[in-house]
């Protein structure tokens, strides 16, 4: 039988709204799941290596706000009303969103005594909607990395299908947790691939949102043009539930959009028989930067990262699906430099406000002056990356480089969104309602393998960036697993506010392959459960 904190997320709700379980006892569920897999939460004294078969998602178990949570479900059912369609679902929220009263640290020792005195809309309207909150979830300091080991919060989130290895980033302890059955959603955002790259790593679904579709209010800011807040599910029901519940116009962010919110569930089942699928040469390709010639350098695709993108290209033709072939997207080798670029220009500017005087870590050395306390508070607080960002960002965008780099970059960004327009415009010569590339140019790497490589670590989001750039909706799914048993990942990239069709496409796949072996393999801290 199916453990309960192996369920969807819609049949939790289901059974839940029926009178067939109680959220109670799907919280104590998920609290048994993350007793027996998750070990010592990230703490800023924390040791790397500590217990290094655990996954450690969490930066903290929320247990008794989730303990209110789920009895005020079960009561409301009790006096005959409906808690909404997450009701009872366990779900934890990466912690660079804020909660009211609740620790919210960005993963950074600067934040490390910040309790939120509001909270985000994405939480606020995920609980509105009857989700319990299990607790706050780790990720890379202020979301800057693609593995989760810049956190000062350690041990790091590792990856529940080998826990040797890195579970992806920066919302790796969402989809850790997701995998690991440690709540059935969860929370993350994605700025430059961080919510589909490690979807992709752990093996689940991931969807960024169009840029705008989900209020970015009470999220901790990194690139405040590339930020988005979205779901992380085991299947594209649920993420489809939950963009449900957390999408939509907020009076709070003047950049979230106006556009009238579909039901993303409606149409899931429709199939994509007539719909027109891409396929593009630029993404069947590498690009990395070789330090010692200093160059941009061109590479294969790894075979069985390329072969599973094929399949599930024929999967969605034996289905009725168009494949387009030869879709040219010539701009996507650039999307790293420029992102590079850019977000650090943005990264660097949201990080001012981290000063020591009006909230978070503030140094406890006797200083001269203002001056000296921003300076010290600043150094004790912020980690190696974030320093990183701020020094990169300071220089491209001074007055001196700020056209060489900073106004190039924002170029390149609109050639990036053009391929885009290009791709899906009605009147082009591909009209694609979709392109299908895979997610990440390998599958989960190596704890320790890849940190310290700033530049290299980047490239991981090769693929996923361009999204970010052009502001389009991409989601990630499971699309199979390499010889290592370790899960691969392929992505959807549609038109603005094309999720509906995204999802409905990523059920179509999850239909053709609900009989494929490895649907059937399980994460191996799970195998090792009884
Ligand atoms: N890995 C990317 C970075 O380091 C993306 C992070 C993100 O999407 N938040 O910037």
């Amino acid at each position: 039988m199916t453990h309960l904190a192996d369920l969807p997320a819609h049949e939790i709700a289901r059974r839940i709204r029926a009178g067939e379980l109680r959220a109670t006892e799907a919280l104590d569920a998920a609290l048994e799941r993350i007793r027996a897999v998750d070990g010592a939460p990230g703490r800023l004294d924390g040791g790397r290596d500590e217990q290094p078969d655990k996954v450690h998602a969490f930066i903290s178990v929320t247990e008794e706000r989730a303990r209110a949570q789920a009895a005020a479900v079960d009561a409301r059912l009790a006096a005959g009303e409906d808690p909404g369609p997450l009701a009872g679902v366990p779900y934890t929220a990466k912690d660079i969103f804020t909660v009211k009263d609740v620790l919210s640290t960005a993963a950074s020792r600067i934040l490390s005594n910040f309790k939120a005195p509001y909270t985000a809309t994405v939480v606020e309207r995920i609980e509105a909607a009857g989700a319990v909150m299990l607790g706050k979830v780790n990720l890379d300091e202020f979301t800057y990395g693609s593995s989760n080991e810049s956190s000062a919060y350690q041990p790091s989130s590792r990856n529940p299908w080998d826990p040797s290895r890195v579970p992806g980033g920066s919302s790796g302890g969402s989809a850790a947790a997701v995998a690991a059955g440690e709540g059935a959603i969860s929370l993350g955002t994605d700025t430059g691939g961080s919510i589909r790259q490690p979807a992709s790593f752990c093996g689940v679904v991931g969807l960024k949102p169009t840029y705008g579709r989900v209020s970015r209010y009470g999220l901790i800011a990194f690139g405040s043009s590339l930020d988005c807040p979205g779901p992380v599910a085991r299947n594209v029901r649920d993420a489809a539930l939950t963009l449900n519940t957390i999408a939509g116009p907020d009076p709070r962010d003047s950049t979230a959009a106006n556009a009238p919110l579909p039901d993303y569930t409606v149409a899931l089942e429709d199939g994509v028989k007539g719909m027109r699928i891409g396929l593009s040469p630029d993404y069947d390709k590498l690009t990395f930067f070789n330090h010692d010639t200093g160059k941009m350098e061109s590479r294969e695709m790894p075979e069985e990262i390329s072969k599973a993108v094929l399949a599930a290209a024929e999967a969605l033709a034996a289905q009725g699906a168009e494949i387009v072939e030869g879709v040219p997207m010539p701009h996507t080798r650039y999307g790293i430099p420029c992102y590079t670029v850019i977000s650090r220009v943005e990264a660097a500017s949201n990080l001012h406000r981290y000063d020591g005087v009006k909230y978070g870590h503030r140094s406890a050395a006797k200083v001269k002056d203002l001056r000296e306390l921003y300076r010290r508070s600043r150094a004790e607080g912020l980690g190696q990356e974030p320093k990183l960002r701020i020094l990169m960002g300071m220089y491209v965008s001074a007055a001196q480089y700020s056209e060489q780099y900073y106004r190039r970059a924002l170029q390149v960004r609109s050639l990036i969104r053009g391929d885009f327009d290009d791709a899906f415009v009605a009147k082009g010569a591909h009209k694609l309602d979709a392109l299908l590339t895979a997610t990440t140019p390998t599958t989960a790497f190596g704890m320790a393998s890849m940190y310290g490589d700033s530049v290299l670590m980047q490239f991981a989001d090769q693929l996923t960036v361009t999204a970010n750039h052009a502001g389009v909706p991409a989601l990630s799914l499971p699309g199979g697993l390499s010889a290592e048993r370790l899960p691969i990942g392929i992505q959807l990239i549609g038109p603005d506010f094309s999720e509906a069709t995204l999802l409905r496409i990523g059920r179509a796949y999850e239909v053709a392959t609900a009989d494929a072996a490895w649907r059937t393999e399980r994460p191996a801290v799970l195998a090792q459960l009884k």
